[in-house]
């Protein structure tokens, strides 16, 4: 046995309840909460200002590398080049363009780079779509997440209601993720897709307090209090 940085990651489609899961088990864990879809939507913020088409893939590649983003855990927070985006990224233009961009390869590269080097020093929970199968496939622990889509749909506004953006239907909203979710799903690099050796936990009727103390118990049986790993 002998200590070293632990990888809880976290996978599954958009509205299972990752980041919440995730955000609650860092804190109980004290690992570093990586929120990696912040990064393809701050790639997407910072291209739709500077007017970048989705289909110049070289243009959108040097941005990610360029992109110097910050995941800040407290206050939690999202900044880009020294700005702070938390609130202009979480909107459904930005999820589609996100999604988007997050189907070119080089793109891709340009952030699981960063990625990685976020998860290098410090134990982490990383929640993502290709947190499991690509970007830390040797995490000790690995979730998929997922949830009906109609429950997913419905938390998905309840997160938009409670921040004041009360215009759209269930029904829209269901749209925007079932889309979001197939192009992930079916995209060339990367797709989502649960890891082979990742747990599925369905988040549909169960309570977010039970499914963040069944993760914990399945991090406390791989690992020693959550310190150490069992080699
Ligand atoms: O998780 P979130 O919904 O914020 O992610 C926004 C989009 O970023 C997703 O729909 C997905 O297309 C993309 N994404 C990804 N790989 C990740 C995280 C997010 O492709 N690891």
């Amino acid at each position: 046995m002998s200590a070293r940085r632990i990888v809880v990651a976290i996978d599954g489609p958009a509205g299972a309840g990752k980041s919440t899961i995730a955000r609650r088990i860092a804190a109980r864990l004290g690992f570093l909460y990586i929120d990696t879809g912040a990064m393809y939507r701050a790639v997407a913020l910072w291209a739709r200002r500077l007017d970048v088409s989705l289909d110049d893939h070289l243009k959108l590649e040097q941005l990610a590398r360029a992109a110097v983003i910050e995941l800040r855990s407290n206050p939690l927070g999202v900044v880009l080049n020294g700005e702070e985006i938390t609130e202009l990224i979480r909107n459904p233009e930005i999820s589609q363009e996100a999604s988007k961009v997050s189907a070119i390869p080089g793109v891709r590269r340009a952030l699981v780079d960063k990625q990685r080097a976020m998860g290098e020093v410090n134990s982490i929970v990383m929640e993502g779509r290709d947190i499991g199968t690509v970007v830390f496939p040797e995490a000790a622990i690995k979730i998929f997440l997922d949830a009906a889509a109609s429950v997913r749909a419905q938390r998905r506004l309840d997160e938009l209601r409670a921040k004041g953006q009360t215009g759209l239907t269930l029904e829209e909203v269901l749209k925007d993720i079932n889309e979001r979710d197939t192009r992930d799903r079916t995209r060339a690099e990367a797709p989502l897709m649960q890891a082979p050796d990742a747990e599925y936990v369905d988040s549909t009727h169960e309570p977010v307090e039970e499914v963040e103390e069944r993760i914990l118990m399945l991090v406390r049986a791989r690992t020693s209090n959550g310190k150490e790993l069992h080699k």
